[in-house]
């Protein structure tokens, strides 16, 4: 019965919940020893007992547990968005998309490991330690939502979710072979999730497949007054069901798809779009010509925002204190001690940009590209329907090869940066393997477009097979 558990979807468990045949707390019970077993530092907190609350027998997500990723406030459970600042701070609320997961049937099952504060692409910049990836534990698992992904992958949890700002949801999940999806900005309430950049952050599923993440996204969508930015979704969100691409036109813009694409990631996504017409879909180049520009724009609009964000760890009101003189003792103290180098850099830079005299030259001048980003987005879906690139350009690369080259680094996300900046959805599927280590595929749409992405990424699932959870063999 428990090799057969660890299995299922989560889609899968849920029925078998509703249908009576395994019952919830059995369930919680099963995924917490897996939880238990990790071995890989995904988690920075397990529950130790049965489920707080006890799902309804009819839930929607059947009382299948969750892993979610440490920036989620979850009420008297550690929540420090992996920084050493926030040790030991238990929030008075929960998420608001944590919140309605639960009251959906999804009790949490743990807090999951993340660079600090979300700002990173390998999980190394975490106060707590990286993670390993379970595909080959001497590489990254991606990030910053890396233990999420990894504890999807090597079934420590059945699903899970993280947040995306400029990519942190679909590249651990392209790294880690699982389906990983950020919503339209303003989808999911952001209420509750420790912030980096505001107008960028957007909470979504990792899960084993694409259906589990249209059932999660399902019941965290939705407007919320805690949020005034959040919209929820203009329609229900529905599980896939498509076989055939037909009639879909999906782009190929070849300023994300050329130069920096390592050979093996080319290969697996030669064979996608192969894969598309074989299914039905036509292919097609378009242009997105300011999308090369978006890791500029983005490392200039993220840190400025998360230089803002940041102020309010101070040692007053969250986490650790430090400094025992005058209060401006106390805030340099508590920010030096506290703080990884990452996170000091990106409010350096942040500041700098946003200075007087500098701000229109950095600041305005990154946002002006950012909405020529959004308009060649608009442009390319006047002709397709979806856009199609490699998540990532690379696969999973060994631990501490790119922590001395932040350059290096932030190009991770050349790929996946452009949609948050533009507001729209996305979505990574495993596409294949390359030295074997996973390759993601990354399908984008226009706003709001989360089911006809789901059901494209469906049926390219369906067609590739993808197999292997390193976890599950
Ligand atoms: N890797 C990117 C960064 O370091 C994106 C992170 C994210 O999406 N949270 O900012």
């Amino acid at each position: 019965m428990t090799a057969e558990l660890l299995e299922l979807t989560a889609a899968a468990a849920a029925e078998r919940v509703r249908a009576g045949e395994v019952s919830s707390d059995e369930l919680f019970e099963f995924w917490r020893e897996r939880a238990a077993g990790d071995d890989l530092n995904a988690f920075l907190w397990r529950a130790d007992g049965p489920a707080d609350v006890a799902p309804a027998p009819d839930a929607p997500l059947g009382g299948v547990p969750l892993a979610i990723k440490d920036l989620f406030c979850t009420e008297g459970v550690p929540s420090a968005a992996g920084s050493r600042i926030l040790e030991g701070y238990r929030p008075p609320y929960t998420a608001t998309a944590v919140q309605r997961l639960a009251e959906a049937g999804a009790p949490l099952l743990g807090k999951t490991n993340m660079d600090e504060f979300a700002m990173g692409s390998s999980n190394e910049n975490s106060g707590f330690g990286p993670v390993k990836n379970p595909w080959d534990r001497t590489r990254v698992p991606g990030g910053s939502s890396g233990g999420s992904a990894a504890a999807v992958a090597a079934g420590l949890a059945p699903w899970a979710i993280g947040t995306d700002t400029g990519g942190s949801i679909r590249q651990p999940a392209a790294l880690c072979g699982v389906v990983g999806l950020k919503p339209t900005y303003g989808a999911v309430s952001r209420y509750g999730m420790i912030a980096f950049a505001s107008s960028l952050d957007q909470a979504g599923p990792l899960t084993r497949d694409v259906t589990d993440s249209a059932l999660l996204l399902r019941h965290m969508v939705g407007r919320d007054p805690c949020d005034s930015t959040s919209t929820g979704m203009p329609e229900e969100v529905r599980l896939p069901t498509a076989e055939s691409l037909e009639g879909l036109r999906f782009g190929v813009p070849p300023e994300l798809t050329g130069e920096g694409i390592e050979a093996g990631v080319r290969e697996v996504f030669e064979a996608t779009l192969k894969r598309i017409e074989d299914l039905g879909g036509a292919v097609e180049e378009v242009a997105l010509p300011h999308s090369s520009q978006g890791i500029s724009a983005y490392y200039v609009i993220a840190p400025a925002e998360a230089s803002a964000n940041l102020a309010r760890f101070d040692g007053v009101r969250y986490g650790i204190r430090k400094g025992d003189g005058d209060l401006l003792s106390l805030y340099e103290e508590t920010r030096e001690a506290g703080f990884g180098a990452e996170v000091k850099r990106r409010i350096m830079l942040g500041t700098y940009a946003l200075s007087s005299g500098y701000y229109d030259a950095y600041y305005g001048r990154a946002q002006r590209v950012r909405t020529k980003i959004a308009d060649d987005f608009r442009a390319a879906f006047e002709k397709v329907d979806l856009i199609v690139t490699p998540t990532t350009p690379t696969v999973a690369f060994p631990l501490g090869e790119k922590t001395g080259d932040p350059l290096a680094m932030y190009l991770n996300d050349f790929c996946t940066v452009p949609m948050p900046l533009a507001g729209i959805p996305a979505i990574s599927i495993p596409g294949g393997l390359s030295e074997g280590l996973p390759v993601g595929m990354q399908l984008a749409g226009p706003a709001f477009s989360e089911n006809r992405i789901l059901d494209a990424a469906h049926a390219l699932e369906r067609s590739i097979g993808f197999d292997g959870s390193p976890g599950l063999v």
